[in-house]
């Protein structure tokens, strides 16, 4: 089944699982004059509603490129699922509320062992269905599925303290329900908080998978012509929607047809295996003995700095009498114009026949 189709299914489910709770939750909580379960009942119904935005948002980002967005409407899926993250905090401050006003002023409240039981099958229910819903979303990659999963999971503790907050007021005749309420509303707040940093930051625009930046690399660097292959860059435009562009290094006398059956290549296997789009930038590279030296040379000044990750696509012209070359720069360096100044000027020094291009690359991706 497709991804679209399992979130959609599972997002019915929900709402279907958490109507049928709410009015369960209702009937106990007005009978037992039980805030905790009504409130309970309130939760689930904003569950359920939760469950709808998913859908909706499942829904609208499916839709195909057009003219105006023409990288699809991926997106909008971290949109509902941070609207989804504000509910569960939404839930999670309103259960504070009410129960440190409970902690200061307890109420006595009347539970049957009929009301009992039913809290203890939906506390079970609860924590058997956010299993089920978080184990979909890992599957197929939502994020908002994973939220609602864990919601439910917080939900299930939520509810268990209520009931073992019954069972001591029924018989120990101890009001507990107001200080379980206070710690358990902080859980949810966290993982409200928790899943809105997640969503927001790929929103935003988070680095991109070392582990897949790193395995696209090595992929690139075996294919047939690549001496080496740098500067990944990745835009996500929603769940498995990539777009973004390498470097590779490949000798300096080889020819545009030759270079264009190597990055055509790239471009199509990637693709295929991995599903994103790149485009493939040309390094030319010397492989002569006298390059090899003056990059010895020139790169040896690397180690005065702390800040330099990475060095790569070295080349020397020798008709034109320039050297250039690429440093990969980490993010906490104070000044990335003077670390290129000073290796320019060094690599001038050196060479002084030469003229000096050193660009920095921004850590991008490991
Ligand atoms: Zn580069």
């Amino acid at each position: 089944m497709d991804r679209e189709k399992v979130i959609i299914k599972v997002s019915v489910q929900g709402i279907i699982f958490n109507v049928i709770l709410v009015i369960f939750k209702a009937i106990v909580g007005l009978m037992a004059n039980s805030i905790a379960i009504i409130l309970d009942a309130v939760n689930n119904l904003s569950d359920a509603l939760a469950q709808i935005i998913t859908i909706v948002g499942t829904k609208l980002s499916a839709k195909e490129p057009d003219k105006e967005h023409p990288y699809g409407y991926g997106r909008i899926e971290y949109i509902s699922s941070a609207i989804v993250a504000v509910l569960v905090l939404f839930a999670g401050v309103t259960a504070l509320k009410e129960s440190a006003v409970k902690t200061i002023h307890p109420e006595p409240a009347e539970y049957t062992v009929a009301a009992l039981i039913i809290i203890a099958v939906a506390v079970v229910a609860k924590f058997l269905f956010g299993r089920y819903v978080k184990a979909q979303g890992v599957k197929v990659d939502s994020q908002a599925l994973i939220a609602t999963g864990t919601d439910s999971f917080m939900d299930s503790i939520l509810s268990l303290s209520t009931l073992v907050a019954a069972l001591i007021s029924k018989f120990a005749g101890l009001s507990l329900e107001g200080i379980l309420g206070v710690i358990l509303s902080l859980f949810i707040i966290k993982a409200g908080i928790d899943i809105l940093k997640e969503t927001l930051g790929s929103i935003i625009g988070d680095r991109a998978d070392g582990e897949l930046t790193v395995a696209l690399k090595k992929r690139i660097r075996e294919m047939d012509g690549v001496n080496g292959a740098y500067d990944v860059i990745l835009h996500d435009y929603g769940p498995s929607r990539s777009i973004g562009s390498v470097h590779i290094e490949v000798d300096a006398n080889m020819t545009a047809d030759e270079i264009h059956l190597i990055t055509d290549r790239i471009m199509r296997d990637i693709y295929d295996e991995y599903g994103i789009v790149l485009t493939v930038g040309i390094y030319a590279s010397n492989t002569d003995e006298t390059t090899k030296e003056m990059r010895k040379n020139i790169w040896a000044n690397l180690a005065d700095y702390e800040h330099v990750i990475g060095s790569h696509a070295f080349f020397v012209d020798f008709d034109r009498k320039y050297i250039s070359y690429d440093l990969v720069v980490s993010h906490k360096a104070p000044s990335f114009n003077a670390i290129a100044e000073e290796m320019k000027a060094k690599t001038e020094e050196l060479y002084p026949d030469f003229k000096a291009v050193v660009n920095i690359d921004h850590d991008y991706s490991d």
